[in-house]
C-alpha cells in the first residue's frame, strides 16, 4: 500500500457481501470507527475527517464532517451567490410587489429593510445592495401519503389493507383547517431586488417614519 501522507488515510467503504456495490457505511481509515449511511447522510466526510479533519481545498483544518474549512466554504458560497445573482432577473425595490426579502438565509419584512441594513453595519458587514425576492408558501401536509410512508417503513407487510381511508380523508380536512393560516416566505432564486444605497453613517432619527418618506 502506498500512502503519500501519513495522516491522509482514506475512508474505507463497507458493503454487505451479497451487495458489493451498495455502500452501507464508511469507516475512518485511521481508527476504523464506522459511520453508517443510514445515520450519517454525509458518512464519507465524517469518516474522512474523523482522525484527520483537513479541508479538501486548502489542507487547512476543518470541522468533522465538513469537506471544506470555514474560509473555503465561505468562498464557495460567495461564488455560488455571484452566479445566482448573475442569472437572476433584477428589479428595483420600487417595482417589487412582495412583502418579504431574503439575504444570506435571513428573511425580513420589506418595511424593516433599514433595520436589517443597520444591523449589518453594526456587525461590520457591508450593507446589502440587493436581496432575494420571496414568494409566500402555504403549509401543506398530505395525510394519506404520510401514513403510507409510515406503514411502508414500519409495517411493510400489506398493512395498508387495514387502513380506514375514509377516516384519513376526514383527518385531512381537519389538518388543512388546522394549518390554514400558516404561510412562510421562501426566497426565490430567480428574482433579485436591487436596493437603494444605504447611508451607513446616517443617524436613524427618521426611524419612526416607516411610511417611506424618510429622506
Ligand atoms: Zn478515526
Ligand atoms: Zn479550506
Amino acid at each position: 500500500m502506498t500512502t503519500t501522507h501519513v495522516d491522509a488515510k482514506k475512508p474505507r467503504s463497507l458493503c454487505f457481501e451479497d451487495a458489493p456495490t451498495t455502500v452501507m457505511a464508511w469507516a475512518c481509515g485511521s481508527c476504523a470507527t464506522v459511520y453508517p449511511m443510514r445515520s450519517y447522510p454525509n458518512a464519507y466526510e465524517i469518516a474522512r475527517t474523523c482522525c484527520n479533519p483537513v479541508c479538501t481545498k486548502c489542507d487547512g483544518e476543518t470541522a468533522q464532517g465538513n469537506a471544506l474549512c470555514a474560509a473555503c466554504r465561505k468562498n464557495a458560497e460567495a461564488t455560488k451567490e455571484a452566479v445566482r445573482f448573475e442569472r437572476a432577473r433584477k428589479i428595483p425595490l420600487d417595482d417589487y410587489q412582495g412583502d418579504y426579502l431574503n439575504f444570506e438565509d435571513a428573511t425580513f419584512d420589506v418595511d424593516a429593510l433599514d433595520d436589517a441594513q443597520s444591523d449589518r453595519v453594526k456587525r461590520n458587514e457591508e450593507p446589502m445592495t440587493y436581496a432575494w425576492a420571496c414568494a409566500p408558501e402555504e403549509a401543506s401536509f398530505d395525510v394519506v401519503s404520510s401514513v403510507a410512508d409510515m406503514l411502508e417503513e414500519e409495517h411493510p407487510q400489506g398493512s395498508d389493507a387495514d387502513v380506514d381511508y375514509n377516516l384519513l380523508d376526514a383527518a385531512q380536512i381537519l389538518v388543512d383547517k388546522a394549518i390554514d393560516k400558516v404561510v412562510s416566505h421562501r426566497s426565490r432564486s430567480d428574482i433579485a431586488v436591487l436596493l437603494p444605497p444605504f447611508e451607513a453613517g446616517a443617524p436613524s432619527a427618521g426611524h419612526d417614519a416607516a411610511g417611506g418618506s424618510g429622506t
